[in-house]
């Protein structure tokens, strides 16, 4: 299974990175898209257009994050549950979009891969099937990076792509997909091999007569009773489009130059302004020098525009733009170049070089007023993909592979130390008295909670230290009892066979807090353990992790063995989350605490759900999250003390089903509740060490 999760991630990954990065460095083509959804959804005009900049960005910001977060396998849940969530949004919407085919692209891969409507929908089931496959098994996904690490990881990705984003939006998309790519020819894109099959179109007209409205063709046209509605151009057969088929640029007498434009075998400047009246106007005067050293060297200069003649005059006003204006289709311009105004340098034809209104080439470029055949801005750029790939690369993949390296060589070397300092305790305690080779012990605690006065206690201690002492457990034992009970019990209990715990102590060393028993006064009865951070005391009494944090330092500062309660509640169960509580958990109160203080904690995993419920967790269930808390305090503290640590189960355990619990690798006992009130039952648990 774990194959197939990993290979369902890494696909994944790589979509949602591809995809994400496509969007981010042609942020305004994303925007133009999310414009035609809200056109297809008549909702055009209801944001304004920053909004759908905005979006665009962020858009293709979490789509690149996801996919890196999901390629180093970060946040194992939220991350496969955010691209579930996502993709179970947007596959209906591309099942409508197959359906209805109101955008003939649903660009999720920006131009660099344009897909029809049902392969995109396809392709979303697919990775849909896979993301579910990860939702099931998030903890098969293997890590690039250990988890202390992953931060660096996430924050530098997500600053990469929006600085990546902006600087596409400044200058231009750093990748061109477009059929106006520098390097193309114009009138190569337009061309149709000999014998392609063109595609067919006709042109519906909705007319209505008497309240009926019916559809006519050319071929059927009805007679004058009826009333013309609308008319729309319709496919009805596919057939090759060349990449370019709408480029056409008209005078603004309406005569189409469009040929004779692209014949010219000099240099032609192209100043393209989809909008002039929203035309950034702030470097006229560079334009207005261009132009001049365009006229000097007798090279076109044209601004292309499709506003307007007022839009155009004012334009001139504004600027004192001498150029000449031709008019083409809004969509074409903003394809040929994500500026207004950008700049275009076409020669025979062919896209030459091509400037956001950002970076216009200064006029001291132009060396001393040379002509272009002389000059570098004249010829065509050396392949510059490669470099940019290289950047890439450079700022990117490289420092996380370096981190890559160092995370799993650090790791590598603490495992190789840990195995060692393993090899040695099984030489210092296997051959003398047959101990496991991990060092933790095995204890049952018992958590007598607010149970029986102090007689009723006393004579339960009494009965419980006899019969230990007449049949010596296979484990420690330990009993937690009311603060009260604790300075009589300790007189009299053999402490070398039964610890002594309480099962609370303050926040506070010492003062004016009413009621409160410090760590220090437990310390003093003679008890030499206390449970802390149990879930009736974090519910009950809204014990927080920070004060939890408190008391596990005053209890350790007092030298008491602090047995540290973990567990999630039912409804965090079946979300899913036990494995996110029990490390927030962890990490809130413990695991803050130095290597060596932390070996003298003793974990319990209770899940709050199976406390004096009379459920309990299964002993593969308890297993599962025994071996999770283990491997994060391996990550956190290395193999070695995963391996010392104890952790015991909690939560409706009996003599019935200690055994089976007891008898899996990672549950090294358990914390007892109800069962340890009567000497009986919780021997009868004890000897469950035995079998
Ligand atoms: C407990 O409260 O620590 C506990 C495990 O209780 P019980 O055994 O009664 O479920």
């Amino acid at each position: 299974m774990s194959v197939v999760v990993n290979i369902c991630r890494l696909l994944l990954a790589f979509v949602f990175i591809l995809s994400g990065f496509v969007k981010a460095v042609d942020p305004l083509g994303t925007q133009y898209k999310l414009g035609d959804y809200l056109e297809a959804l008549q909702l055009a005009g209801w944001l304004p257009e920053w909004i759908l900049l905005v979006a665009s960005v962020l858009l293709a910001a979490v789509e690149f994050c996801l996919g890196i977060n999901l390629l180093f396998a970060i946040n194992r849940r939220a991350t496969p549950g955010c691209i579930l969530l996502i993709l179970s949004v947007v596959t209906p919407l591309t099942l409508w979009l197959a359906l209805s085919n109101p955008i003939s692209d649903c660009g999720c891969f920006g131009d660099a891969i344009v897909l029809t409507n049902w392969q995109t929908f396809w392709k979303n089931v697919a990775l849909l099937a896979m993301a579910v496959v990860i939702m099931r098994y998030p903890s098969r996904m293997f890590r690039f990076v250990s988890e202390s690490n992953q931060w660096i990881v996430s924050n530098y990705t997500a600053l990469f792509i929006l600085c990546m984003s902006a600087w596409c939006l400044y200058d231009l998309p750093i990748f061109d997909f477009r059929p106006y790519h520098i390097g193309a020819n114009i009138k190569e894109g337009m061309e149709i091999p000999e014998g392609a099959e063109l595609p067919e179109y006709t042109t519906v007209y909705t007319m209505e007569k008497n309240g009926t409205t019916q559809q006519f063709t050319v071929e059927n046209y009805p007679d004058s009773t009826w009333t013309f509605k609308s008319v729309e151009t319709k496919l009805v057969k596919e057939g090759y489009e060349p990449p370019i088929h709408d480029f056409v640029l008209t005078t603004l007498e309406g005569d189409d130059v469009t040929e004779e434009l692209l014949a010219d075998t000099g240099y032609v400047f192209l100043l393209v302004a989809p909008h002039l009246e929203q035309a950034d106007d702030s470097r006229l005067d560079l334009i207005n020098e261009l132009n001049e050293y365009a006229q000097e060297h007798g090279y076109s200069f044209y601004g292309i525009t499709s506003s307007g003649e007022k839009a155009i005059a004012r334009w001139r006003d504004i600027t004192g733009a001498e150029y000449p204006f031709l008019q083409a289709d809004d969509i074409v311009l903003k394809t040929i170049i994500r500026s207004n105004p950008g700049l275009l340098l076409l020669k025979n034809g062919t896209v030459i070089r091509k400037w956001s209104h950002n970076s216009l080439p200064e006029i001291d470029d132009i060396v001393n007023s040379q002509p272009l055949d002389e000059i570098e801005m004249g010829q065509m750029p050396e392949d510059s993909v490669p470099t940019k790939i290289f950047r890439i690369l450079l700022w990117f993949v490289l420092p996380f592979t370096l981190l890559t390296i160092a995370d799993r060589t650090w790791m590598w070397s603490r495992w190789v130390r840990d195995k060692r300092r393993r090899q040695l305790n099984k030489i210092l305690y296997n051959p003398l008295n047959n101990k496991k080779e991990s060092m933790r012990k095995k204890i049952v605690a018992g958590n007598w909670k607010m149970n029986m006065n102090l007689q009723d206690g006393i004579a339960l201690a009494k009965e419980l230290n006899e019969t230990l002492k007449a049949d010596k457990p296979n484990c420690g034992v330990v009993i937690c009892t009311p603060f009260i009970h604790l300075a009589s019990i300790a007189q009299f209990l053999d402490q070398d066979i039964i610890g002594l715990g309480a099962e609370n102590c303050a926040d506070k060393e010492k003062g004016a807090f009413t009621g409160e028993v410090s760590a220090e006064m437990v310390k003093s009865t003679g008890a030499q353990y206390v449970i802390l951070g149990h879930s009736e005391r974090r519910e009950y009494y809204k014990e927080t992790p920070e004060i939890l944090k408190e008391k596990v330092l005053l209890a350790q500062k007092n030298d008491l063995k602090v047995i540290f309660c973990i567990g999630e509640s039912l409804a965090e169960r079946e979300a899913g989350k036990q494995n996110e509580v029990v490390k927030a958990e962890l990490e809130g109160s413990v695991f803050n605490l130095s290597e060596e203080d932390f070996r003298k904690i003793v974990i319990a995993y209770e899940p709050i759900w199976a406390i004096g419920t009379g459920k309990t967790a299964t002993a593969e269930q308890a297993e599962e999250i025994h071996a999770y808390i283990r491997s994060i305090i391996a990550e956190k503290y290395g193999q070695a003390v995963a391996d010392d640590t104890t952790i015991l189960y909690g939560g409706s355990c009996k003599a019935s089903n200690a055994p089976e619990l007891f008898a899996k690798p990672d549950i090294d006992g358990g914390l007892i509740g109800g069962a340890s009130l009567k000497a009986a039952d919780f021997k009868g648990i004890i000897d469950a060490w035995k079998k």
